[in-house]
């Protein structure tokens, strides 16, 4: 009998948050198809995954694709990346509960909002002020009291803060900016897109002992990294 009152509880419990994000289980299919499928493990993350509500950050007349499988278009001519490469770019960083990460690209938010779910707090720098603002909104709707956005050139990193465990970059200059590497903590890690025009590679920094170790990744496309002039980096 208890088993039973368990069960339908459970069944309730799921179905009331099924029915209050009509989104639910299109975003356990994504995380299933396009992060699971491919290789995404950790369990941490995969449950980022299906708790932030994607569609929140994505502008109205994109909703519906929310889950889909790309990139979309935000705001500033920029866009959010693709949950398949936010998922890699988290899960590389091996983050832990206490961590403190920094985010150049605040852009609609999302990638913020899988990050505060899995570590201590993150700090996040944007280019143009008008989508620090909307993320902002959104961070607070949905209570993330662990992100501080700031408006500004994240080239230069958030000195103040330093340093950080991990630095996340999601917008591509053609090198590694000095004060990124100069921020990150020891035994911290770096994912940053790097490259010229269309061609980018995912590059992972790892600080060991005051010394910088780098691999590439993944081959990726993402906006470039511009300067308070709008030139690129
Ligand atoms: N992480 C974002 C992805 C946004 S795209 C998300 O989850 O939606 C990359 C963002 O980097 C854009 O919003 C762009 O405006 C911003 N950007 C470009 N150059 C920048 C710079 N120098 N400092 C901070 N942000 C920058």
């Amino acid at each position: 009998m208890r088993l039973l009152v368990l069960i339908v509880g459970l069944i309730t419990a799921v179905e009331c948050s099924a029915q209050n994000d009509a989104f639910f289980y299109e975003r356990q299919k994504m995380v299933e198809v396009q992060l699971k499928n491919r290789g995404i493990s950790n369990d941490m993350v995969l449950s980022a995954f299906q708790l932030v509500p994607r569609h929140e950050f994505v502008l109205p007349e994109y909703k519906k694709w929310s889950y889909a499988d790309g990139p979309l278009p935000i705001n500033e001519g920029q866009t959010i990346s693709q949950p398949y490469v936010v998922a890699y770019m988290t899960e590389i960083l091996e983050l832990k509960r206490s961590d403190q990460v920094l985010e150049i690209g605040t852009g609609s938010g999302y990638q913020a909002a899988i990050l505060a779910q899995l570590c201590d707090s993150v700090f996040t720098i944007e280019l143009f002020e008008e989508l620090s603002k909307s993320a902002t909104k959104v961070f607070r709707k949905l209570e993330y009291n662990n992100i501080y956005s700031r408006v500004g050139d994240g080239y230069l990193g958030w000195p103040e803060k330093a340093p950080f465990d991990a630095i996340i970059v999601t917008c591509s200059p053609s090198h590694v900016p000095e004060p990124l590497q100069e921020q990150l903590a020891e035994g911290g890690s770096m994912i940053i897109p790097v490259g010229a025009g269309n061609i980018q590679k995912l590059v992972l920094l790892q600080k060991k002992k005051g010394k910088i170790r780098k691999k590439d990744v993944l081959p990726v496309r993402f906006v470039p990294m511009l300067d308070e002039r709008g030139a690129k980096y």
